[in-house]
């Protein structure tokens, strides 16, 4: 099966109740029993629920992968992976993350024990040398939030294999649509389905994807050990955004190259970080392992003017101001006083978040709409 069927078909089994067609939302949290143990599958719905495993079976599809598992946030998936680990064990990590994940390595499991090393990812030799025989793991984002570095998976699934290490892909940005980290190398893809996979920023959901069995089983335990799974109706939403994935992120990626080019000519406009330019410092490695660029865009107003950036984003009107992305609606946001606010400020300009950085998602409305409101608010 190509991806586009996938999405749409990749492991939905048939409802044999009624032939409904959707997966039916399984508000429920038992199951009855013939005997104690004699049951059709599910005994409770922390463990398995019908809606759940059917968006499981379709993220595992979408991702080339064997097993989906879905939780409550983007953070429940992460935090589950973390689990895994045991005191001492050490982590190497994009220095350019979702803040959110920055916030719970640092504030909640260095508490715990473990060690994370934030690093710049363009130099493979680099993190070499940060490897020791406490290494676990390497938690990358690519493309990176908001500073859009791409990070060669290949080439870090090399070193991770020879040291033995789980590497482990935050997709949000990119989309399987994109790029399939298990297919390049990754032992684990992370995804805040929040974002594309539901499309539509009318849920919370989070997804794990992994294709070594031993892995997967021991994920399966700490989901249903710590419990952070996602409800029916909200894995119902989900499972219905997957569906028109790629007809989404088609227009997205489309509508963000021009808005980026048109960025790029604007005088007011100081930087584009887009991985689709050719002058991109990365772009080789998003030409290889990416289908497009992303309609994730960040830029610097001139002179990195905070009062102008702000000015910016209070003037848009089809662009709201918000958090999160990846919805059908173009967003911008402020990442040093938004998203990234929880990365104290000094270590938040070493990777480029400055005060004056805007971030765009960018949505699938008409594109000559969504130029018109970026001029009148750049002025
Ligand atoms: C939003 C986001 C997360 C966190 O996901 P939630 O669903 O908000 O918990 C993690 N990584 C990236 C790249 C994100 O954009």
């Amino acid at each position: 099966m190509k991806f586009n069927t996938k999405t749409i078909h990749g492991g939905q089994i048939e409802e044999k109740g009624y032939g409904a067609v959707m997966p039916p939302i399984y508000q429920t949290s038992t199951y009855s029993q013939k005997s104690p143990g004699d049951h059709k599958g599910y005994e409770y719905s922390r463990t398995h629920n019908p809606t759940r495993s059917a968006l499981e079976k379709s993220l595992a599809s979408i991702e080339g992968g064997g097993f989906g598992l879905a939780f409550g946030s983007g953070l429940a998936a992460i935090d589950a992976v973390l689990k895994l680990l045991n005191p001492g064990d050490e982590i190497i990590s994009t220095n350019d993350l979702y803040g959110g994940s920055y916030r719970l390595f640092t504030k909640i499991f260095e508490k715990y024990g473990l060690v994370f090393h934030f690093t710049e990812m363009d130099d493979l030799s680099k993190i070499e040398s940060l490897v020791n025989n406490n290494t676990k793991m390497i938690w990358v984002e690519t493309p990176t939030n908001p500073m859009m570095n791409i990070v060669d998976i290949k080439g870090l699934s090399n070193i991770s294999k020879k040291f033995n290490l789980i590497l482990a892909v935050d997709n949000t940005f990119a989309t399987p649509f994109l790029q399939q980290p298990l297919l390049l190398g990754a032992d684990i893809v992370m995804h805040s389905a929040t974002k594309y996979l539901a499309g539509h920023s009318d849920v919370v959901l989070g997804a794990l994807i992994v294709n070594d069995k031993e892995l997967s089983e021991q994920l399966y335990f700490i989901q249903n050990a710590s419990g952070a799974i996602c409800g029916p109706m909200d894995s119902f939403l989900t499972l219905r955004g997957i569906k028109t994935l790629h007809v989404r992120m088609e227009r997205h990626c489309e509508n963000a190259e021009k808005i980026a080019n048109y960025l790029k000519s604007n005088p007011e406009i100081e930087s584009v970080y887009w991985p689709g330019f050719k002058t991109h410092p990365n772009h080789e490695i998003a030409k290889s392992q990416m289908n497009n660029y992303g309609a994730m865009i960040s830029f610097t107003t001139k002179g990195n003017s905070l009062s102008k950036s702000l000015k910016i984003v209070e003037s848009l009107k089809l662009f709201t101001l918000a958090e999160s992305l990846g919805g059908v609606e173009s967003l911008a946001g402020h990442p040093a006083s938004m998203t990234h606010a929880s990365i104290p400020k000094l270590e938040r300009e070493k990777s480029g978040v400055v005060d004056s950085l805007v971030r765009l998602s960018v949505g699938i409305e008409d594109i000559e709409d969504l130029i018109e409101d970026l001029k009148q608010a750049i002025g």
